[in-house]
């Protein structure tokens, strides 16, 4: 068996995924042009060099084009703008299942955004809209035992008291599947330490929390999401390798990074040409998952991150970090078993 088949057989799961970033870029043209709003956001106080740059013919190849992490922020936050009715919510949910089965993927939790929604779509009604997704995932769920949950953007630039908002109404949506809050957005300039108390608050109401953290910011900031948020894992987390105290921090505590090495470069959290921190985070004891936290935004999709592992740091790593990723998710115990035997079962039949 060829090593590309290998790996889009192998079963995964999925730990960082933005479930906006996942928008075909023909869907969001048609959710755009339905709805009557333009395929760029530029906030009124923004300059024009702050704007983005302006396409002179917007097409599917081209929509998701753009050229910093700023703009790449408003281009994510022009998709949330194109997402106006829950129906809307039940199309990408159906998209993303069929891909994520597409990638072989057993169990996923995705990151959603209800308070970028809220701030294009006051009216919206975000409970309606998740269990239009809930229907659509536990469908997928019955026919082929692929298991989605959610987890809860708080939006740094939001601030503090959004951010609180937003655990109230994660909390009012755990029957329908939300485990956790996640922390997303400008990680330089909206530092964690605004975000405690949002943090504590979920804790205390048991949801699970992750941060992005070390990815725009550099190692302090991982440090401040594992000890003023207390993250249970980290997205990114790269920027880590600036620090060996902070790598040997994540090592001992045995907390999992959601590295997604696509979106480094082409947000230029890695510079290109550089190779990805991954290997030495790895050597240093650090534990790893894989993502591609915004497949269609960034052209890729899971197999292909295995595959840039493979390619660096070989097939044995690449298959290390794909059952790293069954230990780091917010599975139960009975479901996390089910996964190690499927896992066990595809090395035992594809290697004989
Ligand atoms: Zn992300």
């Amino acid at each position: 068996m060829s090593v590309p088949s290998f790996l889009r057989g192998l079963p995964k799961v999925e730990l960082h995924c933005h479930l906006e970033g996942t928008v075909r870029p023909a869907t969001f043209l048609s959710l755009a042009a339905r709805h009557g709003v333009e395929t760029r956001y530029r906030p009124s106080s923004f300059s024009a060099e702050q704007a983005g740059f302006v396409l002179e013919r917007v097409d599917a190849g081209n929509v998701y084009d753009f050229r910093s992490f700023a703009e790449f922020l408003l281009v994510f936050a022009a998709v949330c703008r194109s997402l106006k009715l829950p129906e809307d919510y039940e199309t990408i949910a159906g998209q993303y299942a069929e891909e994520a089965l597409a990638q072989n993927v057993m169990y996923a939790e995705i990151f959603i955004s209800p308070s970028v929604w809220l701030f294009f779509h006051p009216q919206l009604e975000v409970s309606l809209c998740v269990e239009k997704m809930r229907a659509v995932f536990d469908r997928y769920g019955a026919q082929y035992g692929l298991t989605v949950k959610f987890i809860c953007d708080l939006t740094r630039n939001f601030g503090a008291e959004s951010a609180e908002r937003t655990v109230q109404l994660a909390l009012s949506l755990q029957h329908l599947g939300v485990i956790g809050i996640g922390l997303g957005g400008d990680e330089a300039r909206y530092p964690a330490e605004l975000f405690a108390r949002a943090f504590a608050l979920a804790r205390a109401h048991g949801l699970h929390t992750v941060a992005h953290a070390g990815e725009a910011a550099g190692a302090h900031s991982v440090r401040a999401a594992i000890e003023v948020l207390q993250a249970e894992r980290i997205g990114h987390g790269i920027r880590a390798v600036e620090d060996a105290e902070v790598m040997d921090l994540l090592a001992r505590k045995r907390l999992p990074l959601e590295v997604c090495p696509t979106s480094n470069y082409v947000t230029g959290a890695v510079k290109a040409g550089a190779p990805h921190p991954l290997r030495e985070l790895d050597e240093r004891g650090v534990v790893i998952t894989l993502d591609t936290d915004d497949p269609a935004m960034f052209r890729t999709n899971l197999e292909r991150e295995y595959a840039i592992v493979e390619a660096c740091a070989g097939l044995p790593t690449a298959v290390r970090f794909a059952r790293n990723a069954i230990e780091a998710s917010f599975a139960e115990e009975s479901l996390k078993q089910a996964m190690r035997d499927r896992f066990e079962r595809y090395g035992a039949e594809v290697l004989g």
